[in-house]
């Protein structure tokens, strides 16, 4: 099995490892197609991402075979492009990229222009008839090379170019000569010779490799390591590193570079989208150095732009463009995100993949496209992705709020976003974690702010289009964005900002619109999301295609309504803790905890009932029909105690006791490990008149909206953190004797359940004898995680990063269910659960309820449903979906 594979010119493209993203990455394997098809590819060829791996794993560095494959590889560029790597007369020049099975935009390096050094940039000022050219990509080529692979900060030569330009007087790059950049190369070599004691490498071989290492290594740095836990990106997989001919862009006004989408990645509509620039190299497009223009003459005109499109500048190279768009739309059958090149009128296709887009773009491809016939309708359910639905789950500004309005910029990526003014993105990380809604305002975003990105609620840069940085990374993220808001003017040392003419400072607050661009002052009001159109249509077809309910976990009405109208199917969790904790009954609560014995326990409960049962009325009256699944008291009893001198006076004054008492039985209610101390059915079992009260609650409110409704809840009353049959033996029996009192006393019964949750090791162990209790199962796969690695759910956060970021867990395990561990036991405690009781019900009810990869496992194992929070609904529906196809 070869390491190397070539592109362009004569390759055959036999081998099926060629086009499988996971040996060659998404870039490799996409140019091999492309070249495959007849696309104008420049040659070239990939290094496999197994190679990376073993790179990286290893301190031997490349091995003999791989320096053999990447020698014939590199003889296959020379010949087809008729040059030579290192030849003085006519210099071969390449790019070294990056390319990962999935995308990690600017997350990892690149190096282009490599091949040149002092005597080559002769050949090539000579062959190309273009001294300015030829000097200009040398200065390029060192400095790009001494950051990515020497390591010398990068900032040094953007210094040393700022003298240049102003001893000269000059403003902007374009006004250098060829023996301005010649000089500067001179000054170049010298800033790398002070900084590493040996000179720039002028071996061209030496060049090569060491872009080759720097493009592995950079799979390994921060950025890439953060870009990959926030994208659930395994660290395992290693980037492929593709090298390929040089084609320039930036040889006078017969060349360009750009990128573009074949359809619009922001709103998803059918219209090519895109930007480019005239005699520039690609990475000018993206940095937001220069503000791209339009592609196409109506975006142009609907821009209100002036300089001129590409389509009115050079209509032949864009005819052929636009006719690449429509062949590769149809051959990947997806919207692609296209890298071209023109060099002296003759176009180059440099890149191809499926392009990012925000949900609503997602949506409405996968809805059109499925309209053209391009995709059928269950290839439509697989196009979106489940967790990005959350962008349109939220709200949008009310069209009707009062808008005070900065400036407009561009509408990168939509939503909208209000929070305070953050200049830098460790601040807006810290503010952000102190729970601060804060917007990140940059002049433009590089890979290094990604964390303050994720971290702030919207972004604003005042430089770079549609494709910069900011804008392709905060669509991915779902975060709302305006980018190249030129209005907006930064000062770091006073840090304020400056918008037209209106001072802020870093801290006051603004609001982003980024489906318009707008930048508005204060916060402005929001409606709740739509959930008609293209989100209807493709839910509509999810809910054909599933098997699995989904229900939710919810406990208020509120709560309720809103998982309703989300298409939640029952309520899968209601904490009945939660109704517990409210202002107005939590000295009951108190009392009820700190009496010394049943009387007093009693004399409190009696004042929780009346409040438990109208709870759960409002409950049973939104969710009418539905099955309602709610959980006894669960949480350790100290949780409700108080805190603090005043609170401990509040409830003497009610309770009767003194402080000093109230203190000691507090005192005596402490538990070392909480977590596993006195909770859930073990309350249940030592203070039976708690469950009692609620039991009661529970049926007195089912009988009295079966009474004045008509349609009668089904109460799924559900007993927690059971470890043994016997446990819900004698809880079973006491909620049955409740049922059967109340139904008596009202003269009327419904139909109930009680169940378990399994949520132990010995429950999930024990399930077939439990499963003679209970008539369902949910499974706590919270506590379930926990207790099965000894892991606290409270304190994981603390240490788990680094076990994400070593591959010791793929994903964080409270976030995404252990599979493979945890998930035996759940496999299991279906399977023995069913064995004895083959019409249990099963569901789930942890968090991973709501995570698209443990809903595809809760398929696996046949459960019967799953229960997300509200806003998660509409993600397990489709989640369901998907796993069903
Ligand atoms: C669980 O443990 O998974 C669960 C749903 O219960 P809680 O999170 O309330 O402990
Ligand atoms: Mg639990």
């Amino acid at each position: 099995m070869t390491s190397v594979y070539t592109f362009g010119g004569k390759t055959d493209y036999a081998d099926p490892r060629q086009k499988d993203k996971t040996v060659t990455g998404g870039k490799g394997a996409n140019l091999a197609e492309m070249a495959e098809i007849g696309l104008p590819v420049p040659p070239g060829f990939t290094i496999t991402t197994d190679e990376c791996v073993k790179y990286l794993a290893g301190e031997t560095g490349f091995s003999d075979a791989l320096r053999d494959n990447v020698a014939g590889a590199l003889k296959h560029i020379e010949e087809t492009v008729g040059k030579s790597l290192g030849n003085n007369d006519d210099p071969l020049l390449v790019s070294v990229r990056s390319g990962a099975r999935v995308s990690m935009p600017g997350m990892m390096d690149t190096v282009l222009n490599l091949g040149l050094n002092d005597a080559t940039v002769q050949g090539l000022a000579k062959t190309s008839g273009d001294e300015r050219f030829a000097w200009d990509s040398y200065r390029r080529f060192i400095q790009m090379y001494s950051d990515v692979v020497l390591g010398v900060d990068h900032g040094l030569f953007e210094e040393a170019l700022e003298i240049a330009k102003e001893d000269k007087g000059f403003y902007n790059d374009t006004e250098m000569e060829a023996e301005d950049w010649q000089t500067l190369v001179a000054e170049y070599q010298s800033i790398v010779q002070d900084e590493l004691g040996k000179p720039f490498p002028q071996d061209v071989s030496e060049q090569l490799w060491g872009a080759i290492a720097a493009v592995f290594d950079s799979w390994d740095s921060d950025r890439a390591k953060v870009y990959r836990r926030l994208n659930d990106i395994p660290g395992g997989w290693g980037t492929a590193v593709n090298v390929q001919a040089m084609v320039f862009g930036n040889m006078g006004d017969t060349s360009a570079t750009g990128v573009a989408f074949t359809r619009d990645p922001a709103t998803g509509e059918k219209a090519y989208y895109g930007e480019w620039l005239v005699n520039a190299q690609g990475e000018d497009v993206v940095a937001g150095i220069r503000t791209p223009q339009y592609l196409t003459k109506a975006a142009r005109e609907k821009a209100n732009a002036k300089p001129m499109s590409m389509e009115e500048a050079m209509p032949e190279a864009y005819g052929e463009l636009a006719a690449v768009f429509e062949l590769l739309e149809k051959h990947y059958r997806d919207m692609q995100d296209i890298e071209f090149t023109v060099q002296d009128g003759k176009l180059w296709m440099l890149q191809t993949r499926s392009g990012k887009r925000t949900a609503k773009a997602a949506l409405k491809m996968a809805v059109d496209m499925a309209g053209e016939n391009l995709i059928d309708e269950k290839e439509a359910i697989l196009r979106v992705d489940p967790m990005a639905l959350d962008q349109l789950l939220h709200p949008t500004l009310d069209p009707k709020a009062h808008r005070d309005i900065l400036t407009t910029g561009l509408p990168a990526s939509p939503g909208a976003a209000s929070g305070t003014i953050v200049l830098d993105a460790d601040k807006a990380e810290q503010l952000s974690n102190a729970g601060e809604k804060v917007i990140l305002v940059r002049v433009e975003t590089s890979p290094e702010d990604i964390h303050g990105m994720h971290a702030a609620q919207g972004i604003l840069t005042a430089r770079g289009g549609m494709t910069s940085h900011a804008a392709v990374v905060a669509r991915g993220m779902g975060r709302p964005c305006v980018s190249g808001a030129s209005a907006v003017s930064i000062d770091m040392t006073s840090r304020s900002l400056r918008i037209g003419n209106r001072e802020l400072k870093e801290g006051d607050t603004l609001t982003l619109d980024g489906a318009t661009g707008q930048v508005m002052a204060g916060e402005v009001r929001t409606i709740e999301p739509e959930m008609a159109g293209d989100f209807g249509t493709l839910m509509e077809w999810a809910d054909k295609h599933r098997r699995m309910r989904v229900r939710t976990n919810a406990e208020t009405p509120a709560d309720c309504r809103m998982a309703r109208q989300f298409g939640a199917e029952g309520i899968g969790l209601c904490r009945t803790e939660h109704m517990f904790f409210d202002a107005n009954r939590i000295t009951a609560v108190r009392e009820m905890i700190l009496a010394e014995a049943e009387a007093g326990r009693r004399d409190a409960l009696a004042k929780l009932l009346p409040e438990q049962r109208a709870d759960f009325k409002e409950i049973f009256e939104v969710m009418a029909g539905l099955p309602c699944t709610i959980r006894l008291l669960d949480p350790p009893l100290h949780e409700f105690l108080p805190h603090g001198d005043a609170e401990f006076q509040a409830l003497a004054e009610v309770s009767g006791f003194g402080v000093d008492h109230l203190k000691r039985r507090a005192g005596e209610l402490h538990e070392f490990n909480p977590m596993l101390g006195h909770r859930g059915c073990r309350l249940g079992i030592t203070y039976p008149e708690i469950y009692e009260m609620q039991a009661r609650a529970i049926f007195e409110a089912a009988c009295e909206v079966a009474k004045e409704s008509g349609e009668a809840p089904i109460p799924e009353v559900m007993v927690p953190l059971v470890a043994t049959k016997r446990e819900l033996e004698i809880l079973r029996a006491l909620i049955d004797r409740t049922a059967q009192a109340v139904f008596a006393e009202q003269g009327t019964d419904i139909d109930y359940l009680v169940g378990t949750m399994i949520e132990l090791p010995r429950a999930a162990l024990m399930a077939g004898e439990i499963a003679d209790e209970a008539r369902f199962f949910s499974f706590g796969t919270n506590d379930l995680t926990q207790t099965t690695l000894g892991v606290s759910r409270d304190d994981s956060a603390r240490f788990l990063a680094p076990y994400t970021d070593q591959g010791i867990f793929d994903r964080d395990p409270f976030v995404s269910l252990d599979v493979e561990g945890v998930g035996q036991l759940v496999e299991m405690a279906a399977e023995r659960g069913r064995a004895t009781r083959g019409d249990i019900k099963l569901g789930i009810c942890g968090e991973h309820g709501g995570d698209p990869a443990s809903i595809g496992f809760c398929e696996k194992v046949g459960l019967d449903y799953v229960s997300a929070s509200p806003y998660r609904v509409p993600i397990a529906r489709l989640a369901a979906a998907q796993s069903s196809l």
